[in-house]
């Protein structure tokens, strides 16, 4: 069956995120936004594992599901961990999700975990101990669990982050490597990006929204075509096999807040050729620029842009609906008039914002919404849209481009940029 997971969620007992992050309403956001198979995330936090034994019954062979519910939302156990800690003179700081087969898998992970500090004060705890111990602490709980390096190239908490991680995935996990099988190419960062790096092709490229509240769920996910068990999925998964593995759904990599690199107070954003003439260094402050994405991607690439390897998965960029409809509506995101739009063409109509923005074709969007809404959906699957990226922290700004003039204007922007992310 198809499947859309999104693997990387938090709970409300993770540090800045909504009250509302609870297996319901989950559930509920989950099935609106279009998604059939979500992460429980924080399974390390011992109040939220209780109340997830309490709420959720096997669904499926590895899955779970809401009790006593209608909601047809399957859940995957999951978790998200930040290992940081001192390796040949430098500080790494890493971020990976963990998957399990079971609550008992769940129950032994936790036990090992709690020998090395508290899991209680955050859904995703730090240790201080290395990586590679951490997969070896998982695959001697359970070789069907999977460790995934998280946003992968996010400066401050990746693998491969400038500030904190590392230049291969070896070079991490060392002997434990043959364990990683997938990254998540995080918000600022696609798969083309991705494709620059021959030492990737054994990985597979997963997405996930990271979401810290309900609203962003699915904002990015992954699409597959196979059984709705955890062992089907986890083997689609580690196999790289993109009969099975349809696409992922990805923002533009232009929208993360760390693709561009920069210093927010000093309102600086630079492509990384515009960080070389700076030599690296900040115009206003005159201290180190945050390295972002697309110029970490550079240093480590070994193919030119461009290229596609043999066994890539696809995938589709999408513009969250809100965001589309802010644009149209000239009105910030998080206003009256966008919520009562969305409720109404979206909630009240029962239709997935997933469904209207991949997959309804142009002449039945036009029957449910306004033309105008339906034209910049469209432009929107076609990558016609104008691109501010984000840098150290900031969110960048995708918008569908309104006429011609504007997307000539953003042609000559992107050949300056260098990275055109269109699929
Ligand atoms: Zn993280
Ligand atoms: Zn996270
Ligand atoms: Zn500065």
């Amino acid at each position: 069956m198809k499947i859309i997971a999104d693997l990387h969620v938090h709970s409300k007992y993770s540090r800045a995120t909504s009250k509302d992050m609870d297996s319901d309403s989950i559930a509920l956001w989950a099935h609106r936004k279009g998604i059939n198979l979500v992460g429980t995330g924080d399974f390390t936090h011992p109040t939220y594992l209780k109340e997830l034994k309490k709420n959720l019954a096997p669904s499926a062979n590895g899955l779970f599901k809401l009790k006593e519910s209608n909601n047809n939302v399957h859940f995957m156990l999951t978790t998200e961990l930040s290992n940081i800690y001192s390796y040949r003179g430098k500080t790494r700081r890493i971020h990976n999700i963990l998957t399990a087969p079971s609550f008992e898998a769940v129950d032994k992970i936790n036990s090992a975990l709690s020998r090395f500090g508290r899991l209680d004060y955050d859904g995703r705890p730090i240790f201080g101990f290395n990586a590679k111990e951490l997969v070896k602490l998982v695959m001697d709980v359970s070789d069907m669990c999977m460790v995934i390096p998280a946003h992968a190239w996010t400066p401050w908490y990746s693998v491969f982050g400038s500030n904190s991680g590392f230049d291969s995935i070896e070079e991490c996990f060392e002997e434990q490597s043959k364990h990683i099988h997938a990254i998540e190419t995080g918000l600022s960062s696609d798969p083309p990006m991705n494709w620059r790096l021959e030492a990737l092709d054994r990985i597979t490229l997963i997405s996930n929204s990271d979401a810290h509240s309900p609203e962003k769920l699915g904002r990015e996910a992954n699409v597959l075509e196979c059984g709705m068990s955890y062992s089907d999925i986890i083997s689609t998964i580690k196999t790289k096999d993109n009969k099975r593995f349809l696409y992922t759904i990805e923002f533009f990599p232009e929208e993360g807040k760390y693709h561009f690199d920069g210093h927010r107070n000093c309102k600086i954003s630079f492509s990384p050729e515009q960080t070389n003439q700076h030599a690296g260094l900040c115009p206003v402050c005159g201290r180190p620029l945050t390295i972002g994405v697309l110029n970490r991607v550079e240093k480590l690439a070994t193919r030119k842009d461009g290229i596609v390897p043999d066994n890539a998965i696809p995938f589709k960029h999408l513009i969250p609906l809100k965001e589309i409809m802010a644009d149209i509506l000239a009105v910030g995101v998080n206003t009256v008039k966008v919520n009562k739009m969305y409720t109404e063409s979206v909630i009240d109509k029962g239709i997935s914002e997933l469904d209207i923005l991949l997959n309804i074709p142009e002449q039945e969007l036009k029957h449910i919404m306004p033309d105008t809404m339906a034209n910049s959906i469209i432009s929107s699957r076609n990558g016609m849209v104008k691109r501010v990226p984000g840098y150290d922290g900031v969110y960048g700004r995708i918008s569908v481009l309104k006429n011609m003039k504007q997307e000539k204007q953003q042609s000559l922007f992107q050949s300056k940029g260098g990275n055109d992310g269109t699929c």
